[in-house]
């Protein structure tokens, strides 16, 4: 798909959009069949070294009290994700060296009951992806964020280069990659998101998400306006037409926009739901965005995806 057509359907509404949501679950019924994914997300720490202007962990937000999960706790919680028959445990945090370490502590023993492990944990060196790789993680997502590079820059005080380097070095150790964007970012222009599409093509990545931008009011973006709902899902459907096999998840920030939208973030192609399995005491501190936010339970994950037309393909008994 040529970017000027991408950039066309990004502005689709009514018919046009329906057309492209159409299509886009025509795809993933090709390669998927009426099967969706649930994963379950544990948010490990939220100490960061970043200054990631949109982000509620950058490191001078001082009205966030920070937090590390001991890896006990990380392998209590991995066994009641396989009681819930959900094989894929994903592993998020803020950026911060010490989560190679207590990942690493706990990627063996998430192995051996039979789960997949994702990691999200920022950026690191090709030495820590590689031993969290042998430790026994399968995937790592890094979104890009936007592929704006002046953007990037000035809202992630870090070049997208940067960023691109560890995503290549990823790719590399034969990870199963994901990337993504944010959808409305302040000064972020519809050609930017048809690169970001682009992107994650070029890449050819497994994983790919587009989440609407939520102000957080402990950064400096909390006036600025929320992500439009209808842009996000139309960037999820070109994401499925361009990557017809990736697993694209409907993110809970769509829920925020609206009381259905990850109904209609299946609808518009995606097959990934992720329920929170963070310890309670924990999952008050981590605020990306904001502190009205979305947790997403077994039930409601599956009742949403019934609503799709959707499965859970989970662990057989
Ligand atoms: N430290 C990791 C994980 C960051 S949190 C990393 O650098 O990859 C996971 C994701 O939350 C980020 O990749 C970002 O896309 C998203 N996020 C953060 N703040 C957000 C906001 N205000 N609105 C929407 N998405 C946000």
């Amino acid at each position: 798909m040529k970017k000027d057509d991408i950039v066309r359907l990004l502005r689709a509404k009514g018919e046009e959009q329906e057309s492209l949501f159409i299509k886009a679950r025509k795809e993933r019924e090709k390669y998927f069949g009426n099967k969706a994914v649930i994963r379950a997300v544990i948010e490990i720490s939220n100490h960061c070294i970043r200054t990631c202007e949109y982000c509620g962990m950058k490191t001078d937000n001082k009205e966030l009290k920070r937090y590390s999960i001991r890896p006990e706790e990380i392998i209590d919680r991995a066994h009641k994700i396989k009681k819930m028959k959900i094989e894929t445990i994903l592993l998020q945090g803020g950026e911060n060296s010490e989560t190679t370490e207590t990942t690493e502590r706990v990627l063996q023993e998430i192995q051996g009951l039979g789960l997949t492990s994702i990691l999200c944990l920022g950026n690191k060196s090709r030495k820590e992806y590689k031993r969290l790789k042998e430790a026994g993680a399968e995937g790592y997502i890094l979104k890009h964020e936007t592929s704006d590079l002046c953007l990037h820059y000035l809202i992630r005080h870090q070049s997208l280069k940067e960023r691109l380097q560890c995503l290549e070095l990823l790719l590399g150790l034969r990870y199963k990659v994901g990337t993504g964007t944010i959808v409305g970012l302040p000064g972020q222009s519809i050609e930017s998101i048809a690169d970001d599409i682009l992107l994650a093509k070029k890449y050819n990545v497994d994983m790919v998400s587009a989440a609407p931008f939520i102000p957080n009011n402990q950064t400096s973006f909390r006036d600025k306006p929320y992500g439009n709902l209808d842009l996000t899902l139309n960037t999820m459907a070109l994401m499925r037409l361009v990557l017809p096999r990736a697993l694209i998840p409907a993110v809970s920030a769509l829920k925020i926009l609206h009381q259905d939208g990850q109904i209609k973030g299946l609808d518009a192609g995606a097959n990934v739901i992720t329920i929170n399995a963070t310890p309670s005491r924990y999952k008050k501190d981590y605020i990306i965005y904001t502190s009205n936010r979305q947790i997403v339970g077994l039930d409601y994950a599956k009742s949403v995806l019934e609503k799709a037309g959707l499965v859970h393909a989970g662990l057989k008994d």
